[in-house]
């Protein structure tokens, strides 16, 4: 039986979604060839790519509005770059929420003067800083909106100005916002959409041309747009996964519906790790828990072994916290049903009545 996958990413993806992209390796569209030995110029691949972007932009409610999607390569790590490259010219604002903000401040640096207008470093990240200012005259600001590792989430984005950048790596398409008050949005694939291999860069194309460095065709959002995001090979079969992954998600309802679903597995393992008095939550304050990745550790340490044995018994998989944290985390993907919280849930039920 498939087990009951929290791993942070890569992560889960539909059962369904995997079974068509299995057939779809061995013969693509009853072409008798495999999707991964056809040239991406040829217009089975073509419609492919092009699918794919416009359900992008269809979940995020972002069509005809002069936004783009692109499927680009180099991970979520090379946007951290291609952000600051392409954008960058005197100074931009940033956000510090956890290791991915802190390494996107870093490679920004090379490019210009780097404002951190808030850092929650303080507590290792346990929580999401507020009350603070973007100054007016930056480049843009730029925010993590799911905190990955530490699981915290942000629910407020700041009003401003400037171009609002924002990670979603860990949350695109989990959740409704009004994604028109962002101009750039960047994710890995890895974590909701696909397999490893490709980013999705949403990019309103109205900010993009104002800088006055010379930009690398291969790291040129306009290049990338121009060529209908097929300036050079795509990965094509990331690209193909995603676009199931989309598929599946528009028969599920959109974002609205999966959204619903996403809400109770959260209510659902949060209740229990604080009402359960041999666990405890990661996460200073409730309204900052990430609703995708939810953090803690057990109170009593001579109960680790027990534990992880109990949820590995019960066909749990990737529960163990990042190395920076510590302790467990239940990363709650689109893909995974409410049925598999509730198994982790009774098993930390049943380490209460064993304990
Ligand atoms: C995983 C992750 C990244 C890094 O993604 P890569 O594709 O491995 O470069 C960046 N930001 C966030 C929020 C992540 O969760």
């Amino acid at each position: 039986m498939k087990k009951h996958n929290f791993s942070a990413g890569p992560c889960i993806l539909p059962q369904s979604v995997l079974k068509k992209a299995s057939k779809a390796v061995l013969n693509f569209e009853d072409l008798d060839l495999s999707l991964v030995e056809i040239s991406h110029r040829s217009k089975p691949f073509v419609h492919v790519m092009e699918r794919a972007r416009a359900l992008a932009l269809e979940h995020l409610g972002l069509e005809n509005k002069g936004y783009q999607a692109l499927f680009l390569q180099g991970g979520a790590s090379l946007e951290f770059l291609m952000v600051a490259y392409n954008l960058l010219e005197h100074r931009a604002a940033y956000l510090n929420t956890g290791t991915w903000s802190t390494k996107a401040i870093k490679e920004a640096k090379l490019f210009g003067e780097v404002i951190e207008v808030a850092s929650s470093k303080d507590q290792n990240f346990n929580y999401i800083p507020k009350n603070y200012n973007v100054p007016s005259d930056v480049d843009y600001f730029h925010c993590t909106s799911n905190n990955t590792i530490f699981g915290t989430q942000l629910n407020q984005f700041p009003e401003t100005d400037s171009p609002l950048v924002c990670d979603m790596s860990s949350d695109i398409f989990s959740r409704q916002l009004d994604f028109s008050k962002f101009d750039l949005i960047y994710a890995g694939a890895q974590k909701n959409m696909g397999p490893a291999g490709t980013t999705l860069v949403v990019v309103k194309e109205s900010i993009l041309g104002k800088v006055s460095r010379a930009i690398p065709s291969m790291l040129d959002y306009k290049v990338h747009i121009v060529k209908d995001s097929m300036f050079n090979t795509p990965s094509v079969f990331a690209v193909y996964v995603s676009m199931l992954t989309l598929e599946w998600l528009k028969e599920q309802g959109g974002i609205q519906a999966i959204e619903k679903i996403n809400n109770e597995k959260a209510s659902l393992v949060y209740n229990e790790i604080d009402r359960n008095p041999l666990f405890k939550g990661f996460v200073a304050n409730k309204e900052d828990r990430s609703k995708m990745n939810a953090t803690f550790t057990l109170s009593e340490a001579n109960l680790i072994e027990r534990f992880d044995a109990m949820w590995k018994d019960a066909g749990i998989n990737g529960l163990n916290g990042h190395r920076s944290v510590g302790g467990y985390r239940a990363s709650m993907y689109n893909a995974l049903s409410l049925d598999s919280v509730q198994v982790l849930v009774d098993v930390m039920q049943e380490l209460e009545r064993k304990a």
